[in-house]
C-alpha cells in the first residue's frame, strides 16, 4: 500500500502521512458496501432516519473537532470550518427525515391500480475535491443514505482527514459496518474505479470540468447515472440603481471566501459605467480591510491557498496581468513558508483575457464596466460555466428579468449567498449535470419504478 504526505498549508510544514487505498481494496470496499446495502434499505424508514439523526448528533459533538482538523489540513478559517462541520450535521438532519417521506405515486389507469417506488441505486461513489472536505461529502452521503444506498466516499488526495473522520464518526453512531466507507486515495485509482466497476450505480462527482467530462465518458459504457458538480465563473453584476456602497462592501468575501478557491465565486464583477468609479474606490478601500491571517484566528476573514502547486497556478494567471490594487499578503514569522497570496483585483483590457475566462480558484477577481441590462446579461453568458451569479438592484423588475437572463444555476439579488441545504444546487452548460441539495435531492438517488396491480 503506497502513502501520500499531507502538508499544513498555512505553514508548509509536515503534517501526517496517510495510506492509499489500492485497486484491491477498492473493489474489496465495493463488494462490502453491496452486502450492507441490502439490509440497509430493507431497514425500516423510521429506523434509518433515527441512525442518520443519530449521526448528525455525533457529528455535532465533534463540530470543533473537525473544524480544528480542516483548520490544519486545508487551511480554512475557523469560522468557515465550523460552519463546515456544522453543515454535515445539518445536511443529515434534513435528510433524516426523507426515508419516512420518500413517497410514490398513485396514477389512475383502467383495470387496477398503478403506483410507482423510489428504488436505491445500490452502491453510490462520492468523489470530493479538496476545496470544500465536509460539505461536499455530506451533500453527496447524507442524501444516498437516506434513499438507502450505501455509500463508497473518495476524498481528494490533498484533503482526507475530516472525510476520514467523519467515516469514524458514522460507525461510532451505529451505522452499520460498510454503508459509508471512506477511501482516500488517488483519483486515478480510487475514482476511476467507481466509475469502471458495475457493482457502482451512480457516481457523485464534484470537482474540475475536465475530470467531470472523463466521468461521464466512462460513466456512458454502462450507462452509469451521475451528478457532475464542476467548475465556474461567475459574475457579480452591480447596476448604477444599486445601493453601490453596500455592493461594494460584500464584494470582496464574494471571491475571497476560502481565498478564492470555491467554484461559486464571484471572479467577474461588472459595473454599469455610471458609477464604475465609485464603485471601484470603495472596492479597494474594502480590499484593503480583509484580514489576511492565521486561519486558526477567529479574526482572520482569509487563510493561505491549499498547496504549492495551487500557489503557483494562481501566480500563473497573473504572468502579464495588470494588477489595479491588492490586498494584505499572508502573516509572516511562523507562517513564512505557507501557501499565501494577497486580494488582487485585474481591470482586464478585453473579455478574451484568461483572467477574464478562466477559472483562476485563487483570491483574484476582474472588474470590467458595462453600459445596459443587456450587455450586462451578454457578457454574464459569455462564458463556458454556469454555476452562481449576483445581481445588484433596487429594481425589482429588473432584478427578475436579469436573474431570468443569466444563464446559470444559484444566482443571489443583493446578496452573494449561494447555498443552502434545503435549496437545490448546481450548474448550467459547462459546470455541471443534476442538481444535489434542497427537497427533490433524493430523485438523484433512486430510480422511479412503476408497478400495475389488476383489480379484475
Ligand atoms: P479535480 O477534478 O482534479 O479532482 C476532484 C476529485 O476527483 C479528487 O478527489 C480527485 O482525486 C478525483 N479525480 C481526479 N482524477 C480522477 C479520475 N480520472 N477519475 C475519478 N476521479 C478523479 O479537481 P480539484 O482540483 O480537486 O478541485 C478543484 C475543482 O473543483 C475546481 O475546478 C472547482 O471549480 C471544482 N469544484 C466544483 C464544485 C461545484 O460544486 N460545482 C465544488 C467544488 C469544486
Amino acid at each position: 500500500m503506497s502513502t501520500t504526505q499531507l502538508y499544513e498549508p498555512a505553514t508548509g510544514r509536515e503534517l501526517d502521512r496517510i495510506d492509499l487505498t489500492d485497486l484491491a481494496g477498492t473493489d474489496a470496499a465495493i463488494e462490502r458496501a453491496a452486502r450492507a446495502q441490502v439490509a440497509w434499505a430493507a431497514l425500516a424508514p423510521a429506523d434509518r432516519g433515527r441512525l442518520l439523526r443519530r449521526f448528525a448528533d455525533v457529528v455535532d459533538a465533534h463540530v470543533d473537532e473537525l473544524a480544528a482538523l480542516e483548520v490544519r489540513n486545508a487551511g480554512h478559517t475557523i469560522g468557515n470550518a465550523t460552519w463546515e462541520a456544522g453543515n454535515v450535521r445539518d445536511v443529515l438532519t434534513y435528510y433524516s427525515a426523507a426515508p419516512e417521506r420518500l413517497f410514490g405515486r398513485q396514477i389512475p389507469v383502467a383495470g387496477g391500480l398503478d403506483v410507482t417506488f423510489k428504488e436505491p441505486l445500490g452502491v453510490v461513489g462520492v468523489i470530493v475535491p479538496w476545496n470544500f472536505p465536509m460539505p461536499i461529502a455530506g451533500w453527496g452521503f447524507a442524501p444516498a443514505l437516506a434513499a438507502g444506498n450505501a455509500v463508497v466516499l473518495k476524498p481528494a488526495e490533498l484533503t482526507p482527514l475530516t472525510a476520514i473522520r467523519l467515516g469514524e464518526l458514522a460507525l461510532e453512531a451505529g451505522l452499520p459496518e460498510g454503508v459509508l466507507q471512506v477511501l482516500p486515495g488517488r483519483g486515478d485509482v480510487v475514482g476511476e474505479r467507481f466509475v469502471t466497476h458495475p457493482g457502482v450505480g451512480k457516481v457523485c462527482f464534484t470537482g474540475s470540468t475536465r475530470v467531470g467530462r472523463s466521468i461521464m465518458r466512462g460513466a456512458a459504457e454502462q450507462v452509469k447515472r451521475v451528478t457532475l458538480e464542476l467548475g465556474g465563473k461567475s459574475a457579480n453584476i452591480v447596476f448604477a440603481d444599486a445601493d453601490v456602497e453596500a455592493a461594494a462592501a460584500a464584494a470582496p468575501m464574494s471571491f475571497l471566501d476560502n481565498a478564492g478557491q470555491d467554484c461559486c465565486a464571484r471572479t467577474r464583477i461588472l459595473v454599469q459605467r455610471e458609477v464604475y468609479d465609485d464603485f471601484l474606490a470603495r472596492f479597494e478601500s474594502a480590499i484593503g480591510d480583509v484580514v489576511v491571517g492565521d486561519p486558526a484566528d477567529a479574526d482572520s476573514a482569509m487563510g493561505p491557498l491549499v498547496s504549492a502547486a495551487q500557489l503557483e497556478t494562481v501566480r500563473g494567471y497573473l504572468d502579464g496581468v495588470d494588477v489595479a490594487f491588492r490586498g494584505a499578503g499572508g502573516p509572516g514569522g511562523e507562517f513564512a513558508g505557507g501557501y499565501w497570496h494577497a486580494p488582487t483585483v485585474v481591470l482586464p483590457r478585453s473579455t478574451s483575457e484568461s483572467i477574464w475566462t478562466q477559472e483562476v480558484f485563487g483570491p483574484v477577481v476582474a472588474v470590467l464596466p458595462f453600459t445596459d441590462e443587456a450587455e450586462a446579461i451578454a457578457m454574464a453568458n459569455d462564458t463556458a460555466y454556469g454555476l452562481a451569479g449576483s445581481i445588484w438592484t433596487r429594481d425589482v423588475g429588473r432584478a427578475l428579468r436579469v436573474s431570468r437572463g443569466v444563464a446559470a444555476g444559484n444566482l443571489s439579488v443583493n446578496s452573494h449567498a449561494s447555498v443552502r441545504y434545503s435549496t437545490p444546487f448546481g450548474g448550467f452548460k459547462a459546470s455541471g449535470l443534476g442538481r444535489e441539495l434542497g427537497p427533490d435531492a433524493l430523485d438523484a438517488f433512486t430510480e422511479v419504478k412503476n408497478v400495475f396491480i389488476a383489480t379484475n
